[in-house]
């Protein structure tokens, strides 16, 4: 699984993540291209959003990405590595190990502890409670949560909830980060509570980072936006020093192609 490095470019790092020329078309009967020649690479450290109107084929990007589901032609690779290559329990065990999801809607399971749901990852690999306990301990006091270990999902905010959620995304130290509509539950507050820990995740630990999201608010934080229209890349932004003059760019473009800022 380690052999990344076989297929970068001489002198150039291999993307963590990288969609090359790949369409997904639904159905047999009816068909609908949802993702049409795409191509899109992420790097190592990148911290990523991905922008368009609503159907515009980015929740199939992210599913695509993770192996979730197979393109109808081109290739994806994480690390490296070609998913088409993997057999089932190869891709299963590196969707466990290489990616961390971050959802809308947390995901969290209400009858455990916010710590018990950041070890889950870990309590599946059956590994050491101490070990994990700390681990989580370590990962919720750098996230700001620590202070709500012991409680359930019911008792804290939400963004506590979804600042929890990246705790567990993050645990087992995945190479890709991907998150659909991360602040969509949030009030604004709360969003850029959210986004302020993936910032610094990406910037102190260099966690590759993906951000499906319709707000430019949102996609301000990351470092580019990606935006897509009919399920191929239509434009991208990489973001100077202020993330002021960043929101008014992407709002521009969002003019253009539509995409529901708020
Ligand atoms: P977005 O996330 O940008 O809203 P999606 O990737 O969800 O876009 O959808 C892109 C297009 O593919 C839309 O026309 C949508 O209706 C269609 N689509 C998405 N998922 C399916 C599916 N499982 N079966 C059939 N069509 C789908």
């Amino acid at each position: 699984m380690r052999n990344a490095m076989s297929s970068a470019v001489a002198g150039q790092a291999t993307p963590v993540l990288a969609l090359e020329n790949v369409s997904k078309i639904y159905g047999d009967t009816i068909k609908v291209k949802a993702v049409d020649r795409l191509s899109l690479q992420v790097g190592v450290g990148e911290f990523v959003a991905v922008m368009g109107p609503s159907g515009s084929g980015k929740s199939t990007a992210l599913n695509l990405a993770s192996g979730i589901i197979a393109p109808t032609s081109g290739t994806v690779r994480v690390g490296g590595r070609d998913l088409a290559q993997m057999s089932e329990p190869q891709a299963a065990a590196f969707r466990r190990d290489s990616l961390g999801f971050v959802f809308q809607d947390f995901n969290l399971v209400d009858t455990l502890t916010i710590q018990e749901n950041i070890m889950l990852p870990l309590m599946l690999r059956r590994e050491d409670p101490d070990q994990m306990r700390r681990r989580s301990r370590t990962i919720a006091e750098r996230l700001g949560i620590e202070q709500v270990l012991d409680n359930r999902i019911y008792e804290v905010s939400g963004g506590q909830a979804q600042r929890a959620a990246i705790a567990r995304a993050i645990i087992h130290g995945p190479e890709l980060l991907l998150a659909d509509e991360p602040t969509g539950n949030l009030d604004s507050a709360s969003a850029e509570e959210v986004m302020s820990v993936f910032s610094a995740l990406n910037e102190q630990a260099g966690v590759a980072t993906v951000v499906v999201t319709h707000d430019a608010r949102t996609a301000s934080w990351c470092r580019r936006v990606v935006f897509i229209k009919d399920g191929s890349v239509y434009s991208e932004l990489y973001r100077e020093d202020s993330q002021r003059a960043f929101y008014d760019e992407i709002l521009n473009v969002l003019k253009l192609i539509g995409g529901g800022a708020r």
